[in-house]
Parts: structure tokens; C-alpha cells; sequence
């Protein structure tokens, strides 16, 4: 296996009115949604939309949100190792305004039941080239997925919450935006301070910046900005989400043969800077379609779009 992510999916169900409504106000809305969600299942998404063969290990509840879910997933060419629990699977309640306002309720459900890997799904984790992961399932989890990687451990720290040391001490590459990156160093500081407060705790950082494009910095070399793609965004949901399924996949097709864990830290810098590139375009395209997992195009636009 070549990328696997462990991590959350959810149903989001998105309403739209005309203003969020106050505390207990009943008002009318205009229109009802149902998108996937969650940031494992967006970022699985990413990666196998990016080419890579790619494993999602999560947990959903037996119901009909988890069928229409692993649908999606399989859809975007990811293979589903997932459990099946007595918990209702994940859902987000989402509330947009007309003035973009939004107001968001995440109900984890089945996706807090994965407490520990199972064996087979350690074995998974212990075959593939990148494991990539979120916050949005229990800490222990993630101790034990990075335990079992045999290859990169990627960890995105969002939402944001207090990373554990034991997880932090596994990690070789953290992909943060300002904000989670401000929470881990305790202030928030320009890039350049943020990265290198980080570096002192990871071997690699991967700092996003939203349409300023993002800052890779990896131990004892100076970091390498990545510029956006200057576009008209008209949905930047799950821009973060897509450049992490991407960054996955391009560092697994880099991944030198026979290397296990992050390599050389040399040749890591030029391979996640080359890695942003194509997780930069990739946004670039996300952003300028409405939605998230449903906005990430597949490899050969990329290429065509940002040859
Ligand atoms: P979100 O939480 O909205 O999913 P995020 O805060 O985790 O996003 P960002 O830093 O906003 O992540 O975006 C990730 C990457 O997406 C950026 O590094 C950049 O390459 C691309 N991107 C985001 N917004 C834009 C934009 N307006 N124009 C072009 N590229 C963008």
C-alpha cells in the first residue's frame, strides 16, 4: 500500500438561511445539503484523486450516511478498510447564511471508537510508504498508527488541540496552518518564527498560508516558500484538506525505493518542496469550485492546468 489515511468521516448536512438564527428562534431556510466530510475521509479523497493507491482505516455506524459515504470514497479510487460500529456514524451540522455566516456542530459519533488499531489495520499502516493523519479521532489511535508506520508519518494538527508528546515525538513531517501553528508554539508570530519554534519538536513543517501558499522547512536548512496560484477563489472549504491528500500522494510516488521513515533530511526538503508544488495546484483548482472533497480534481487536470 502506498498512502494510508487514519482518520474521521462524517456526513455534513448543510443548511442555508437567510441569517443564523439567536438562541430560541425558530427560522425558515432556503435550501438542505448533504456533502461528505470529515478530514480523513476529504483526505483520502485528495491523495487517491492525486494517483496514489490509496487505504482509508476509520470507523462509520450502520446506517445509510455510512453506504453513501464509502460510495464517495470508493468513487475517488480509495480502498475502504473501515469498521462497522453500534454508533451512528460521524455527522456536522452545518448553518450557512446568506453573508457566508456559518455556524457548525460536529456530532463525532462511531468515528471516537477508534481508541486502538486492530491488528490487520496495524498491518496496513506497517506496508504503506505514507501515513497520513488528523485530530478528529482519539489521540491513542494515532500513538498507535504512528507506532505501526513503516514509512513517513504525516500528521495534520487540525482542528487544533494540544498535540500529545508521544504522538509529537513520532511525527516527521506536521502540517499546520497560522492558527495551529500559533496554538502549538503558545503565540502567534510571523512564519518564519512559527517554523522554526515547530522544527525544535518535528524533523519537518509544512506551514499552509492560506493565498499566500505555505512555508517547508525541514531541520537545519533554511525553509523554501511555496507561492499560491494567484485565482478567483469561490470556495476555500477544504483547501487544506485537499493540499494534504496531494502532498501525501506526490511523497509517496518521490518515495525513494527501499527507504522506510523520513530518509536523508536532505533529500526530504526537496521532495516535500516538489510535493507542495503539486498540493499548491491541486488547491488552486479546489478553491475554485464549490464544496470540498467534491472540489478536488484528479491528477491529469492538475497536470494540464499546471503542467
Ligand atoms: P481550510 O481549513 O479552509 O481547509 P487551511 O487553513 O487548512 O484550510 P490554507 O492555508 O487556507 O489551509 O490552504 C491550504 C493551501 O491551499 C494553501 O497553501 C494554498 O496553496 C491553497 N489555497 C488556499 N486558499 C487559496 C486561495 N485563495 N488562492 C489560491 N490558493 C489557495
Amino acid at each position: 500500500m502506498s498512502v494510508v489515511v487514519v482518520g474521521s468521516v462524517n456526513l455534513d448536512h448543510v443548511v442555508r438561511a437567510p441569517r443564523i438564527p439567536g438562541p430560541g428562534e425558530t427560522i425558515l431556510g432556503t435550501d438542505v445539503a448533504e456533502h461528505p466530510g470529515g478530514k480523513g475521509a476529504n483526505q483520502a479523497v485528495g491523495a487517491g484523486r492525486s494517483g496514489a493507491e490509496t487505504v482509508f482505516v476509520g470507523a462509520l455506524g450502520d446506517d445509510p450516511a455510512a453506504a453513501r459515504l464509502l460510495s464517495e470514497l470508493r468513487g475517488a479510487g480509495v480502498e475502504t478498510r473501515h469498521r462497522t460500529v453500534d454508533v451512528p456514524t460521524g455527522t456536522a451540522w452545518i448553518t450557512v447564511g446568506d453573508d457566508g455566516e456559518n455556524v457548525i456542530i460536529v456530532v463525532p459519533g462511531a468515528n471516537m471508537s477508534i481508541t486502538e488499531l486492530t491488528e490487520s489495520e496495524r498491518e496496513i499502516v506497517g506496508s504503506a510508504r505514507v501515513l497520513l493523519m488528523q485530530q478528529e479521532i482519539p489521540e491513542s489511535a494515532m500513538v498507535d498508527a504512528a507506532v505501526a508506520s513503516g514509512g513517513l508519518v504525516l500528521l495534520n494538527a487540525a482542528p487544533t488541540r494540544e498535540v500529545h508528546p508521544a504522538l509529537l515525538a513520532l511525527v516527521d513531517v506536521l502540517i499546520v496552518n497560522e492558527h495551529e501553528a500559533a496554538d502549538l508554539n503558545g503565540a502567534p508570530a510571523p512564519a518564519a518564527e512559527l517554523v522554526s519554534g515547530l522544527l525544535e519538536r518535528v524533523p519537518a513543517v509544512v506551514l499552509t498560508l492560506g493565498a499566500e501558499g505555505s512555508l517547508i522547512a525541514v531541520r537545519g536548512a533554511e525553509p523554501v516558500a511555496v507561492p499560491a496560484h494567484r485565482v478567483q477563489a469561490v470556495d476555500t472549504t477544504g483547501a487544506g484538506d485537499a493540499f494534504c491528500g496531494a502532498l501525501a500522494a506526490e511523497l509517496d510516488r518521490t518515495a525513494p525505493h527501499g527507504i522506510t521513515g523520513p530518509g536523508p533530511l536532505g533529500d526530504l526538503l526537496t521532495r516535500l518542496v516538489e510535493a507542495a508544488r503539486f498540493a499548491t495546484s491541486v488547491s488552486a483548482l479546489a478553491v475554485q469550485r464549490p464544496g470540498a472533497a467534491s472540489a478536488i480534481p484528479a491528477r491529469d487536470e492538475v497536470l494540464k492546468a499546471y503542467p
